[in-house]
């Protein structure tokens, strides 16, 4: 290594100790001078770390902290690393720019809106309204019913954020993940292109926009690609196994002269195949970057050598991969226990005596984890842990905003926030006595016949519409709520304007309609308090979106107490526990049973047993109750049988009560065949 670059140590020229922080080969990565560098490493290996001590040297070379750009996968790891640089490095002015692709994404194009015929105040619709405009642009397109039988607007959203991730044709698309709609793509692209035409119309982008007309952006506006090439001096990429291919090329197209690119990952942690990622990424990345430095972390800090040896040899069975040399750098270590239980309820039991039985030793719930393959797999253990007084946060599941009432009062803020947001409107108007579909749309089409739906709404004259009894009432209270939240105050105070939705109607409009009307109310309140954080609506409205993007994070921000962290694997990304349980370890549903790639869900075992430190439990149920409300049994995982004989022994099977006959089964149930798996399970990740 050169003297310009010597690190650490008295006297050298930085002020963080590289080289006692860091192993040999972290500490070239983090010193490397610059162009392309990819870091193809093994789980625990410190690639996050590297990342964030290389963000630090680089700042204590001069780079000017806002000139760094990380991109993550979840905007709170690109906080938690943020954090962490500006704990070691303190440095005043800017700071590096850091989140996930779409917040990225979200922050550029505010600025070259124009550009692309949008506003600068466009707003963002998730995942659901997405179906809804989609459900709409297909309307647009078969205007009778059809003769065959058309897929659903979800269906429809998945192919179509598919095929804009991956640049993939529609009709390659159909084929692998729709064929039995292979005949319908020419309407299916005809509604695709009303959905586009559509959004644009109302100002709207969805997810996969602020990926796409990123990189249009990129590729069609020169004057924006130079500025934007010129924005950021070094860019920094975590877990980039995970990527697609759209992703990928705007990395490759922010690039300036200098090519001052750093990507890590492991192809062996690949998880998000069926999103569109491709780890053709990560192993293509020295072509599509000649030149490009390679480098390996090869020791593993994390685990201790008994949980490493169940995962490297868990991760050979799959043949497509890039073979790695992972160390552990621990030594000892306790066995991973393998643990059958009867049943469910019995299994949720069992990791909560466990869970008890370890903070006696000295393991804080803070420090634990529960991981599943579905959401749904928690919900035993969550009726157990509340039974028991054990605190918990679950990653996976509803989050905080995409609950209805939530997305109900936000409508209002969306719709004056921009007056072309039909969706908004339409979820708004339908909480309103009598108006259904059909006269929302009317009313619609005569609001958006002029520049600004919102004036419209408030200066109609009521006898203008020939309304029925019933809409006339509510409608005159719409135009009164809507004219309020629009004035300049509320529109610069988000949280009084949630307040005054809930307050001057929702409230009453909940307790008539929705079940625990009261919980949802709180929740409300929480919402306003949270608004409160926030300069104006339209501010507010953005980060609300982001937060819900598609990395599902958890936007509820509980107490600091000391608390349980349940989390599907796909959230686990990324983090590490001292102790991880892995539930519902069964064939049918871990791996799942609608399952397009072995090889992506062993990948998703390896993710969930390389989570763990210092324990790890490997739990199933022998039976469990179908959809039918009919007893089976279940085949334990293939990712447990499949282990060779010499680490299967190693698993020390732990004693738990065999289902002793049909008296360990749940009252009422009726017996099956084994190796039937129930085709009805659910198949969600997130
Ligand atoms: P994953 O593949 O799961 O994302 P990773 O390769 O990003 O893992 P990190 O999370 O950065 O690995 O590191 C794993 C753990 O090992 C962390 O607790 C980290 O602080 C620790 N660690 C990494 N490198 C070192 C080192 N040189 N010295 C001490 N601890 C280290
Ligand atoms: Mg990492």
């Amino acid at each position: 290594m050169s003297g310009r670059l010597r690190a650490g140590g008295r006297g050298g020229r930085y002020r963080v100790q590289y080289e006692c922080e860091l192993n040999e080969q972290q500490v070239a990565a983090v010193m490397h001078p610059g162009g392309p560098i990819l870091a193809l490493a093994g789980a625990g290996t410190g690639k996050t770390r590297t990342l964030v001590y290389r963000a630090c040297r680089l700042i204590e070379d001069g780079v000017p902290p806002g000139r760094i750009l990380l991109l993550t996968f979840t905007n709170k790891a690109a906080r938690e690393m943020l954090g962490r640089v500006e704990q070691l490095v303190e440095h005043g002015g800017s700071r590096v720019t850091g989140g996930t692709f779409h917040a990225a994404g979200h922050r550029i194009l505010r600025r070259f809106a124009d550009l692309l015929g949008y506003t600068p105040r466009f707003s963002i619709v998730d995942r659901e309204d997405s179906v809804d405009l989609m459900g709409a642009a297909q309307a647009d397109v078969t205007t009778e019913i059809p003769s065959v039988r058309a897929p659903r607007p979800r269906l429809l959203v998945e192919l179509y954020s598919f095929v804009i991730n991956t640049g993939r044709p529609l009709d390659e698309v159909l084929a692998g993940r729709a064929p039995q709609f292979a005949d319908q793509g020419e309407t299916m692209a005809e509604v695709f292109r009303r959905y586009l035409e559509r959004k644009r119309r109302a100002d709207l982008m969805d997810f996969d926009d602020l990926l796409l007309n990123w990189l249009l952006l990129l590729t069609r506006h020169a004057t924006a690609r130079e500025e934007l090439r010129r924005r950021f001096d070094h860019i920094l990429v975590d877990e980039y196994q995970d990527t697609n291919r759209l992703q990928a090329d705007i990395v490759d197209a922010m690039l300036g002269p200098e090519r001052n690119l750093m990507v890590v990952g492991d192809d062996a942690q690949s998880i998000y195949g069926f999103r569109g990622a491709e780890f053709d990424n990560i192993l293509g990345f020295p072509e599509r970057h000649p030149g490009c430095t390679v480098l390996r972390l090869e020791t593993n800090y994390r685990s201790v050598p008994p949980i490493l040896a169940l995962a490297n040899a868990s991760i050979a069975h799959n043949r497509r991969q890039f073979a790695k040399v992972l160390r552990p750098e621990r030594s000892g270590g306790e066995m991973p226990l393998e643990i059958a239980l009867p049943t469910p309820e019995a299994q949720a039991a069992h990791v909560a005596d466990r869970l008890l039985e370890l903070r006696e030793e000295g393991y804080e719930l803070e420090e634990m984890a529960v991981l599943y393959r579905n959401h749904a797999h928690s919900l035993d253990l969550q009726v157990e842990l509340t039974k028991r007084n054990i605190p918990f946060r679950v990653r996976s599941g509803l989050r905080f905003f995409e609950h209805r009432h939530v997305k109900d009062v936000l409508a209002h803020l969306r719709f004056v926030d921009n007056p072309r947001d039909e969706v908004a409107f339409a979820r708004l108007v339908k909480l309103r006595d009598g108006f259904g579909p059909r006269l929302a749309a009317r009313l619609w089409d005569r609001l958006a016949s002029g520049p600004d739906p919102v004036q419209a709404l408030v200066r109609l004259e009521p006898g203008e519409l020939a309304l029925p009894r019933a809409a006339t009432g509510s409608l005159a209270e719409l135009r009164l709520l809507v004219g309020e939240l629009s004035a300049a105050s509320l529109l610069a105070q988000p949280g009084e304007a949630v307040r005054h939705v809930v307050e001057s109607f929702y409230a009453q409009w909940a307790r008539a309609h929705l079940e625990a009307a009261g919980a949802r109310i709180e929740d409300l309140e929480q919402l306003a308090l949270f608004a409160d954080g926030y300069p104006d609506i339209n501010t507010f409205l953005s980060e609300v979106t982001l937060l819900n993007d598609l990395s599902g994070e958890d936007a509820a921000v509980g107490p600091p107490d000391e608390m349980l962290t349940l989390s599907t694997v796909h959230q686990a990304k990324g983090i590490e526990w001292r102790a991880v349980f892995v539930i519902w370890l069964a064939e049918g549903r871990f791996p799942g049973f609608r399952m397009d790639d072995e090889e992506e869900e062993r990948r998703l075992f390896y993710v969930a047993v390389t989570r763990a430190r210092d324990r790890l439990f490997l739990v199933r149920p022998e039976i469990a109750r179908d959809r039918y409300r009919v007893d089976v049994l279940l085949e334990p995982s293939r990712f447990l049988a499949e282990l060779p004989p010499g680490v299967r022994e190693l698993l020390a099977v732990a004693e738990a009560a065999p289902p002793d006959g049909l008296s360990a089964l749940p009252a009422g149930g009726r017996y099956r065949l084994p190796g039937f798996v129930d085709p009805l399970e659910d198949d969600g990740v997130s």
